[in-house]
Order: structure tokens, then C-alpha cells, then sequence
């Protein structure tokens, strides 16, 4: 049971505050985490972790030197908002890109992921490095479906020992897979925990009995058993484990005994023990080994068994040095303090002066938000109906939520200061989409307006080369982020030939009215086409038979809303004798 808070809704908020308080030494607070409060020398890879709160060590418990430079911070048992990763991923960046690393669910992917996309658009080198230790969650074939658990802590320490070493960001990147691929974890769960306010468990385990493999926000596991003796459970795990070596495993490995929330540190030294002979009468050499609280889950009762396989690379990196709140290895020199500027975590545009004439293209950005607005009311009933057919139904809501609040982001952003340039109008455009519409159309129009924001930027006047660059900078970030190819039957069967139509016309001399209309036309055409594919991506997929012969809802909408740029476009520079 949680019992120390006041509102529950600020649990994480709060509980965040109050340990950047208790280790102000370590840390310092931006929006959206912590970066470490210590300088690194500059050009070192900040490696940025992150994830739900309800999991101390992890995640900002691993912020310091030698390990993370940052750590997004989400609510209880939930994925930061790209935003928040984006913040903090910047304002832990120094000079030497960024890796991005956390546990492999699909809320932390998606948020994580636009922010790279994000990052890489303005660049900052970003990578990704997922964790996917949890042998419970999928098949030894299935390496990258497998979810993240305590295995963090391997992945993040090789990567900060990486990267503190001086190694650039291939390196880092490179040396953090390897981790990846040679750690693996199983855990078991005695009984669920609660959240903050919550009257009852998020789960429960039946008394007397123990989940094996069950996740830390209970997912389902493989199997329940009878509550096994200590050396029936040391027995299990390692027997489980070592079945599932990775590739050339070698004989030197690190085991890790993590508690996660209720089980008594002598019960987890108990059980260390028992590993420890286990491994040993096996043939292996324990090296540097870890037993406690290392990625907890609230009040969880359970455990999990973690071994990291080394070779020599690995070891070293292990044994280096790192200081952080909960993580303490070897001796690390005292540093200065890095005074985190507290602008550095803000939009680089927030302080952007736009002239006279950059602000009046920032409202022409405003009035095209609400012409996409518009239509997409007008059309969400039909793309409900579309997303039904093989779907979960909810494009059309979701496309309306999504850009109902670009659309009062981008008013409130131009009321503001009297005036935004259009880099900074769909930044917060973008934000706002992703943020409220949910679902992954909302994730890849937000990322892909803030990119197509970078690319125009803050400037008085546009060219239609300048116009290209945008659509191609909107395309790049949708195909970055969702990763589908043409023919998946996605958004990007219509994206791609508005793409390519909108270069060829413009470079064929084309005003930018006519180039659109023509690109609009081949974006419709293409996406009425999507109606003779099979989904490969998306939700649409297991239902693929039923799609067959209905549109895809994401191109349908994508068709709408450039057929609606175009004439929207036609109306407000042509219609009003404005052509150049
Ligand atoms: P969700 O699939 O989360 O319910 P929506 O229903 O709003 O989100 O959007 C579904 C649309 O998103 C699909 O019709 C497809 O066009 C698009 N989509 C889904 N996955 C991808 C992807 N990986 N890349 C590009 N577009 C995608
Ligand atoms: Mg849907």
C-alpha cells in the first residue's frame, strides 16, 4: 500500500521534487526529469533514460557520473510525453549526441521515439537502444519483442561507462546492444502492488501461490506454482536463465538479485547465495555482482534474477566507476558543479522574435491549422467509420481531438507575444496534436508538423524550394518515426506521392497553389488505391482480410487534408490578388 501523499494525482510530481531535494549533489530538475547536476567533459554522449516513476532506482535514481546523464521522469507507471523526453534529452545533451534507452513497451517507444525524431531534426544526434532482458515476455526468436526489467541497469551502466570512457556515440550505441543482447532476467511475483490513491491492488497473485515471468506492472507471466523453498526458487531461475544463453555466452557473468518493493533485503541475500552456488557449480565465474533495490515496482512483492554474460569489453565497462544516487561503484573524483540552465530546457523558440513580416507568415500558419481543422471535422464521422472496418474505430475522434488542439495551441501561441514565427506556431501545434490526440496517428502528425516547423523556421519570406524542403522534412519524420514502407497500407501510401508530385511540380517552375493541387490530387488518387492492400503495419494488421477492398483511414485523411491545404491556399494568397 502507498500512504505518504497528499493529492495522489501529484504522487510522482511530488515524490520527483522532494528526491532532487535529498540529492541536490546529483541531480538538478528540468521539465520533464533530472540531469545530472555535475559537469562532464564537454562533447562526452549523454545517455538519457527514462520511463514510468513507481520503478526508484530506475529511473532517476541512475542519473550521475559514469552512468545516465538524464532520465525522463513520466506519472506512476507510465510513459513521459515526448515532450518531457525531449526537454530533458536536451537539456542533458553536451555536445556529444544523444542515446536514448529504456524498457521496450509500446508507450515509451512511441514518446521516445518522436522525441528522437525531434532531436535529430534539430541536430542533436539521437539514437535508441531498447531493453529486452525479460525471457518471460517472448520467445528466445522473438528477441525484440521481449519487454525491459531489471536489465535496465546492465544496459544503462555499459552504455554511461561508454560514454564516460570518451567513446562517441557509434561506440556508445554499439557497446549498449551488446549489453542488451548478453543480459537476460526472469522475475516472480508473491502478490500486485498498489497505486497512489488506488483502493485496490493493480493485480493480485492468488495467496500461496508465486507468478513466474508475470511484468512489473503485471503483465501475464508464463505459469503460476505453488510458493517454492528458497532453493527450489534459486533453482528455477537459474535453471531458466541459463537455458536461455545468449550467443557465445562465455563463463564470466554478473548476477543481479533484484527486490521489487516488498521483500526483505536478508531474503534477497538469502536467495543470492543460493544463485551464487548454483552459478558457480555450473562453471561459471561471478564477477561483480549486485543484490537489492534495483528497478522496483511501487510495493510489488517479487524479485528477479538478472545475469549479465561478459566478455572483456563488457567487464571493464561493469567495473568502472559510477556515482549516482542509488548506483555506487569504485571511486569517482569529485566534480564541479554544472549549473543547469533553466531556459536550456525550454524550446529554443520560445524567445524567438519574429519581424513584422515572419509574424504575418506565422498567422498564415495559424489559418492553415484551422482549414485542417475544418475538414477533419467535417470528415470525422466517415474516418470513424474506415478505422472501424479492420481498426479500433477511433481515427476520426482522434484526428479531431489531435488537431483541435494544434489548433488552440497555435492561436494561443500567436496571442502570446502579438505575433510567432511559423517555426514556433507549429511547434506547439505539433505538441499539442500529439499530446492530445493519443493513438499513433496523432504521434506521427504532431512529430511531422513540429519537423516541417523546423524546416521552414523563422524567416519573412518562403520560396517553393523552401515549401519542398518542409513537405519532405513532414515525410522523412513520419517514415523516421513509424518506420512503415509503401505498399503497408499506411498514411504513407498517400504520403509518398504527395511527396513526390509536390518536388516534381515545384522544381518544374510550378506556383505553389498548382503544386499542391496537383500533389493533392495524386495524395486522393493513392489513397482510394490503398483499398486493393493488405495493413502490414498498425492495428489494421491481424484484420487484414476484412480490410481488403475499404480504404486505409490514416491515407484517407491525409488525402482530406492536403486537398483542404490546397484550396485553403488558393483562397488566402491567390483569392485575394496576392500571386507573386
Ligand atoms: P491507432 O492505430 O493508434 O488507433 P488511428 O486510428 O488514429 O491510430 O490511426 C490509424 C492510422 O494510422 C492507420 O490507418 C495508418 O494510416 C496510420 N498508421 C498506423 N501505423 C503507422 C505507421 N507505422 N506508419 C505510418 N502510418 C501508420
Ligand atoms: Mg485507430
Amino acid at each position: 500500500m502507498t500512504q505518504i501523499f497528499d493529492d495522489p494525482a501529484n504522487f510522482a510530481d511530488e515524490a520527483l521534487d522532494g528526491f532532487v531535494a535529498a540529492n541536490r549533489q546529483y541531480v538538478s530538475r528540468v521539465d520533464g526529469g533530472v540531469v545530472r547536476a555535475t559537469a562532464s567533459p564537454r562533447g562526452q554522449v549523454a545517455v538519457v533514460v527514462g520511463g514510468g516513476s513507481g520503478h526508484y532506482p530506475a529511473f532517476a535514481g541512475l542519473v550521475g557520473a559514469g552512468l545516465a546523464a538524464g532520465s525522463a521522469c513520466g506519472n506512476m507507471f507510465a510513459s513521459p510525453a515526448a515532450g518531457q523526453v525531449y526537454r530533458v534529452a536536451k537539456a542533458a545533451h553536451n555536445g556529444g549526441g544523444v542515446l536514448l534507452s529504456y524498457g521496450n513497451y509500446a508507450g515509451d517507444v512511441l514518446h521516445f521515439g518522436q522525441a528522437q525524431v525531434r532531436l535529430n531534426a534539430e541536430g542533436i544526434e539521437t539514437r535508441t537502444v531498447l531493453v529486452t532482458d525479460d525471457i518471460a515476455s517472448a520467445p528466445a526468436d522473438q528477441l525484440d519483442k521481449r519487454r525491459g526489467i531489471a536489465g535496465d541497469l546492465t544496459v544503462f551502466k555499459i552504455a554511461g561507462a561508454a560514454a564516460e570512457e570518451g567513446r562517441d556515440l557509434d561506440e556508445v550505441e554499439r557497446l549498449a546492444i551488446l549489453a542488451n543482447a548478453r543480459t537476460r532476467s526472469l522475475g516472480v511475483a508473491f502478490d500486485g502492488c498498489t497505486l497512489p490513491g488506488a483502493p485496490e491492488p493493480l493485480f493480485h497473485v492468488p495467496a500461496g501461490l508465486m507468478a513466474l515471468g508475470l511484468g512489473i506492472h503485471g503483465e501475464p507471466g508464463i505459469s503460476e506454482h505453488p510458493m517454492p523453498t528458497a532453493s527450489e526458487l534459486a533453482e528455477l531461475l537459474v535453471s531458466r536463465l541459463l537455458e536461455d544463453r545468449p550467443e557465445n555466452p562465455g563463463t564470466r557473468v554478473v548476477p543481479i538479485v533484484n527486490g521489487l518493493g516488498t521483500v526483505k533485503y536478508d531474503e534477497l541475500f538469502l536467495l543470492f547465495g543460493k544463485v551464487e552456488k548454483l552459478l558457480t557449480a555450473a562453471g561459471l565465474t561471478v564477477v561483480e555482482p549486485e543484490c537489492g533495490e534495483l528497478v522496483t515496482s511501487l510495493d510489488m512483492s517479487g524479485l528477479s534474477l538478472t545475469l549479465l554474460w561478459l566478455d572483456d569489453e563488457l567487464e571493464r565497462l561493469w567495473a568502472a566507476p559510477a556515482d549516482t544516487p542509488a548506483f555506487r561503484k569504485g571511486a569517482v573524483a569529485r566534480r564541479a558543479r554544472r549549473e543547469v540552465n533553466a531556459a536550456a530546457d525550454r524550446l529554443d523558440t520560445d524567445s524567438e522574435q519574429p519581424t513584422a513580416a515572419a509574424a504575418t507568415l506565422g498567422r498564415h500558419a495559424v489559418s492553415a491549422i484551422a482549414a485542417v481543422r475544418d475538414v477533419v471535422v467535417e470528415h470525422e464521422q466517415e474516418l470513424g467509420r474506415l478505422d472501424a472496418i479492420a481498426g479500433d474505430g477511433d481515427h476520426g475522434i482522434g484526428m479531431r481531438r489531435g488537431v483541435e488542439a494544434a489548433d488552440t495551441a497555435a492561436r494561443a501561441t500567436e496571442a502570446a507575444d502579438g505575433g510567432a514565427s511559423v517555426r514556433r506556431i507549429l511547434a506547439a501545434a505539433g505538441e499539442a496534436w500529439s499530446e492530445k490526440a493519443g493513438g499513433t496517428s496523432g504521434a506521427l502528425w504532431g512529430t511531422a508538423v513540429i519537423a516541417a516547423g523546423a524546416a521552414l523556421g523563422n524567416r519573412e519570406c518562403y520560396t517553393g524550394q523552401d515549401a519542398a524542403a518542409a513537405v519532405e522534412a513532414f515525410a522523412a519524420a513520419i517514415i523516421e518515426l513509424g518506420k512503415a514502407e509503401l505498399g503497408d497500407k499506411t498514411m504513407v501510401d498517400a504520403l509518398l506521392p504527395f511527396r513526390d508530385a509536390f518536388t516534381a511540380a515545384i522544381s518544374d517552375g510550378a506556383p505553389l497553389d498548382r503544386a499542391l493541387a496537383v500533389a493533392a490530387a495524386a495524395a486522393g488518387a493513392a489513397a482510394d488505391e490503398t483499398a486493393g492492400l493488405r495493413p502490414l503495419k498498425g492495428r489494421a494488421r491481424p484484420l487484414a482480410e476484412k480490410s481488403l477492398g475499404h480504404p486505409d483511414p490514416g491515407a484517407v485523411s491525409f488525402g482530406l487534408i492536403v486537398e483542404r491545404l490546397g484550396r485553403h491556399i488558393d483562397a488566402e494568397f491567390i483569392g485575394q490578388g496576392a500571386k507573386a
